[in-house]
């Protein structure tokens, strides 16, 4: 019989901030990846950013997040020696002239300036000013799961393996770790529509497509009206993305460069050179919020998905809330609280064969 600890598969984002969450309550969680180059996490830009729509109000829970991301980031690039925080202020050029109403910098909290006439024009096409937001920037979110994965391997807390779900029992799977009788809290990604015990949630795959281009845009600041550039591996690169695309095709696309290349072009004001592309497919719910908790029957699975296309901003927030609860300190939020999707599961099982 192997000890009792908690066991976390998958060490993309949602794995890595549990895992950090966990090690700083004093507990050690045993982490399991396959250790794959295309997931979500290896591909994303990496952004956060508090203002994500044309609509004036902050995203969803901003005031919470955003403060908290800050320390989570930070503390933990002192903890392990690296850097991949980059909190940076954010330009978004207005795009007609009715765009410049209602903006108030007093009234906004993540707000740092508001420009009614061309700000950065030898750069980007804003003739109609825009808008500096604070609290945005990006996380190198490959540095970020790297730099935790030797973390792990230093303390002897992960392993790399393919654990195969679909023709084990739990049971098998906790003795092929040696952790009978453990907690698993499953951080797959879009490899959950494969997990025989949590394929029920209405969890999909989004694709996403990003360019990186070579171009002479200062990097104290990001560009975003369409597409984002975000400051990338060297001087004069960049990240450009993302394209949201429902297809299932893996790989690179002709479309996806074009749509990329095209919302560049109706950005910035100088020469750019695509030097590469990459894709991945980030995990979506019908309602746009994250996934928590406890399986309905089986009550050591747990599950932490759905951080969609805001992973860098929801992670490490809900991996706290998660460790507090795994501690038995606090309950879910409601609104992330996987019991809100019970009822799927027991039409799952009414249909299944
Ligand atoms: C092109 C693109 C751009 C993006 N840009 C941004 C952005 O700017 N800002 C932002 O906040 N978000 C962005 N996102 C979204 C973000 O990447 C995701 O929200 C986040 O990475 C999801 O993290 P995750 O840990 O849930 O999943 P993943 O990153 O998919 O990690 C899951 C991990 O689990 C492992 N795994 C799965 N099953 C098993 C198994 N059975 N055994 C062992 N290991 C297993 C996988 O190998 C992987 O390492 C972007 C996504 C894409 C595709």
């Amino acid at each position: 019989m192997g000890k009792e600890r908690i066991i976390i598969v998958g060490q993309g984002l949602a794995g890595s901030c549990l895992a950090l969450e966990l090690l700083r309550r004093g507990l050690e969680p045993l982490v399991v990846d396959h250790s794959e180059t295309n997931t979500a996490s290896m591909v994303a830009a990496g952004l956060f950013n508090p203002v994500t729509s044309r609509v004036k109000t902050s995203t969803w829970m901003a005031e919470v997040l955003f403060p908290y991301l800050h320390e989570f980031y930070r503390s933990h690039e002192s903890l392990l020696k690296e850097n991949f925080y980059h909190p940076k202020p954010m330009y978004r050029p207005f795009t007609e002239i009715s765009d410049q109403e209602g903006w108030s910098v007093q009234n906004h909290p993540f707000v740092s300036s508001i420009h009614f006439s061309s700000k950065y024009g030898s750069f980007v096409k804003d003739s109609f000013g825009g808008i500096v937001l604070k609290n945005s920037g990006y996380v190198d979110t490959a540095a970020f799961v790297l730099t935790v994965r030797r973390y792990l391997k230093s303390l002897g807390l992960y392993v790399e393996h393919s654990l195969d779900l679909k023709s084990s029992s739990i049971d098998d799977v906790l003795l092929t770790l040696n952790a009978a009788g453990s907690r698993i809290i499953f951080c797959e990604g879009v490899r959950i529509a494969t997990n025989p015990w949590f394929n029920w949630l209405p969890i999909s795959s989004l694709k996403g497509e990003t360019a990186q281009v070579e171009t002479n845009l200062p990097d104290d600041i990001i560009f975003n009206r369409g597409v984002y550039l975000v400051p990338f591996n060297g001087p004069g690169m960049f990240k450009v993305g993302a394209t949201y695309d429902r297809s299932q095709v893996a790989g690179n696309s002709v479309k996806g460069l074009e749509e990329l290349s095209k919302k560049t072009d109706a950005l910035i004001n100088v020469p750019f050179r695509v030097t590469g592309q990459s894709w991945g497919f980030r995990p979506v719910v019908t309602d746009r919020r994250p996934i928590l908790g406890l399986h309905p029957e089986k009550k050591n699975l747990v599950v932490f998905n759905g951080l969609g296309t805001k992973g860098v901003t929801l992670a490490p927030w809900f991996a706290s809330c998660l460790a507090d609860w795994l501690e038995g300190k606090d309950t879910l939020p409601d609104e992330v609280n996987i019991s809100r999707f019970y009822p799927l599961y027991f039409k799952y099982l009414h249909k299944a064969p």
